[in-house]
């Protein structure tokens, strides 16, 4: 029963990473995100087993049926990574919250257990879209990033949150990012990180959590940061996307933040 449960997540997974795919480039290209997909280079049409993640670019020895140009292999590893954190999001989640005392076949009759699922599979991947997006273009979508705060402002109160929570750290989230805008003057991150935090505080009522993302994608940013410098890639002064930390933040703070609370509440 797990072993099946883990492969449906796992195809789950690699089939909406292939959709991250496409909505990243089509949102880049601003195109409607219904019909077929198509090559980027040769604009031929795929074929539905052109199309299958993971396999297909296995198959294809990673380039296209028609023109036989490279596929990037953005496409395989962000299908393999949202399949592999699924996974881990749904052990996690039954390891943490239930299978203590519980038989699987009671917590599957439980609609809290896919209330927390559901929202942790939708953190990785609308994490996922903005880390990419973010790191290629150097854009947050806002497209994305609207939508996906009022998905998890709704799955918080389903979840018992009460709603003044949620947007009380949507504010505080908003402030912080905002100030930072003003003292930089636009100079140190962007508008769009301004809704990410809004995003942020939508996902993460609980204040330790949201603290956790945030100070995780902070310290992520400054040693990749300080390792680009000292490698020679990156001088002093020049930016880093901050939307990829804070995607990696988010992630963080979703896998470790129940540990850290607990941690915090046994020091105190
Ligand atoms: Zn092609």
């Amino acid at each position: 029963m797990m072993f099946l449960l883990t492969i449906i997540i796992l195809m789950l997974g690699l089939s909406l990473g292939s959709f991250a795919n496409c909505l990243i480039w089509r949102l880049y290209k601003e195109e409607s995100i219904i019909g077929r997909s198509y090559c980027p280079l040769c604009k031929n049409t795929l074929r539905w087993f052109h199309n299958i993640p993971l396999l297909s670019y296995i198959f294809l020895k990673g380039r296209c049926y028609f023109c036989h140009k490279k596929i990037s292999w953005q496409y395989p590893l962000v299908e393999l990574v949202v399949a592999l954190l699924f996974v881990l999001f749904f052990w996690r989640l039954l390891d943490f919250k239930y299978l203590a005392d519980e038989s699987l076949w009671l917590i599957l009759q439980k609609p809290s257990f896919y209330l927390y699922l559901i929202r942790d599979l939708v953190v990785v991947w609308v994490m996922t879209i903005i880390f990419v997006f973010d790191l290629r273009y150097y854009l947050i979508s806002n497209f994305v990033v609207w939508p996906a705060s009022i998905f998890f402002i709704i799955i918080n109160l389903f979840l018992g949150v009460i709603w003044w929570q949620i947007l009380l750290s949507m504010a505080v989230a908003v402030a912080f990012f905002g100030l930072q805008y003003l003292l930089t003057r636009g100079h140190g991150l962007g508008e769009g990180d301004i809704w990410l935090g809004a995003l942020l505080g939508a996902i993460f009522p609980e204040w330790s959590l949201l603290i956790t993302a945030i100070l995780s994608a902070y310290l992520a940013g400054t040693i990749v940061g300080l390792t680009l410098i000292i490698s020679g890639h990156k001088s002093w002064g020049s930016k880093l996307p901050l939307g990829v930390f804070l995607a990696i933040g988010a992630i963080l703070a979703l896998i470790w933040g129940e540990n850290i609370v607990q941690y915090y509440l046994h020091l105190f």
